[in-house]
């Protein structure tokens, strides 16, 4: 099983927090092991919870519509949540909630390590950008060794706000020069790594180490 489906399957079962209790289907996240983008939302919603699958209302299709607008499709990311269990009548998370869920999204990050990860929304912004204000820092790009974070307004407040809308809508715009910097960064690597430091070590390496 690969990690990201084992991830999975122990979300499916969790109970370290009181938002299991009042689940229907936990949502672990969706989306290919390869995918180059990875979307963080808040958590499930109703719909979210009835389907066990991220960001499939009213959110969800704005989501599609974006990543339309930029010639990518939902099958091509990997999109999920800081909690993967709906919260009772869509109320905001709950630090300890939030703490509790952070290894499923640690985990999924490291096995994922996408090349963009795109915060929608205020509590999974304040995991990489904490302190910081949503309306003030939206579509500015953090690079940290090989991934780019970018924080963007979360797609319900995008529908209520025609302002953000537009804003996140050119936020989106920005997505495919920053991941073709991306992949040319990391190519450029690849090809300067010298030879000698992928050959395996000589035979007498354990031994050296030793003293
Ligand atoms: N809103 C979210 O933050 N996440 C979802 O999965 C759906 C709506
Ligand atoms: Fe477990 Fe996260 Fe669901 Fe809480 S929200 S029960 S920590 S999967």
């Amino acid at each position: 099983m690969s990690e990201l489906d084992q991830i999975a399957a122990e979300v499916s079962v969790c109970q370290r927090c009181p938002l299991a209790v009042g689940r229907t289907n936990a949502v672990p996240g969706e989306g290919p092991p390869n995918a180059e983008i990875m979307f963080i939302g808040e958590g499930p919603g109703f719909h979210e919870d009835r389907q066990g699958r991220p960001f499939v209302g009213a959110s969800g299709k704005l989501l599609e519509d974006l990543l339309g607008s930029i010639g990518m499709t939902r099958e091509q990311v990997f999109i999920t949540n800081v909690v993967k269990c709906r919260p009772p009548d869509n109320r905001d998370p709950l630090p300890a909630e939030i703490e509790a869920c952070a290894p499923y999204l640690d985990r999924q990050e490291a096995a994922l390590a996408p090349k963009i990860v795109v915060t929608l929304g205020r509590f999974s912004m304040q995991r990489y950008f904490p302190g910081q204000s949503i309306t003030r820092i939206h579509g500015q790009v953090q690079r940290q060794a090989n991934t780019a974070f970018v924080p963007m307004f979360h797609p319900a407040a995008a529908l209520r706000n025609p302002q953000w809308m537009t804003q996140m809508r050119a936020d989106f715009a920005r997505l495919p020069a920053l991941l073709a910097d991306l992949r040319d960064a990391q190519a450029a690597v690849a090809a300067s790594v010298p030879q000698q430091s992928v050959a395996p070590p000589p035979d007498d390496f354990e031994q050296l180490t030793l003293f």
